[in-house]
């Protein structure tokens, strides 16, 4: 059994979204051969609240450390997924044609693909912004709060992983919309 590459721990194989995978119990990390991660995206099998309980509990910070391929041993090539205010950075190792993601990663990188595809749901989005138009309150947190994300490419954990800060994934995911729209 592999170990993982960034905390050690043994590797388990799981079925995800109908995929076999290689998940990390310990530090929630997964492998993932690159040409699947598409698809893997693309399923919506897992329901949204449980995504985002995963980024809740498992997203910190893309690994900035090196991180060697558990499969062939070199380093991995770090690779940033660009998102409106969001930077997930993954580790690729080519050769192998493999991806590594750290815990919570996957998931929000399948809530990002979520949030560009319910982009389509001009209604839905209509309704937010009227809502955040009419509550001042709610508009001035929210402000408060896209005013506190880091710049991109700055990743998002540091938000997220800062003790006091209620920056929420709602919160982005909604920012994230509102950009979306704004183009
Ligand atoms: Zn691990
Ligand atoms: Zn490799």
């Amino acid at each position: 059994m592999r170990r993982c590459p960034v905390c050690g721990a043994a590797m388990e194989n799981i079925d995800y979204e109908g995929f076999r995978l290689r998940h990390c119990h310990a530090c929630g990390g997964h492998l993932i051969p690159a040409a699947r991660l598409k698809a893997i995206q693309q399923r919506d099998a897992i329901p949204r609240g449980e995504l985002q309980e995963e980024v809740r509990a498992r997203f910190t910070a893309s690994t900035a450390e090196p991180v060697r391929c558990p499969r062939c041993r070199i380093t991995m090539r770090k690779q940033d997924v660009r998102l409106p205010v969001v930077r997930v950075q993954t580790d690729v190792c080519a050769p192998c044609g493999l991806v590594w993601l750290d815990g919570g990663e996957l998931a929000l990188l399948q809530l990002a693909h979520e949030a560009t595809d319910t982009f389509a749901d001009r209604r839905a989005l209509q309704q937010r912004a009227m809502e955040l138009e009419t509550s001042p309150e709610r508009k001035a947190r929210f402000m408060e709060d896209l005013a506190r994300l880091p710049d991109a490419p700055s990743p998002l954990g540091d938000a997220l992983s800062t003790a006091e800060n209620t920056l929420l994934l709602d919160v982005i995911i909604d920012a994230v919309r509102l950009l979306l729209r704004r183009r």
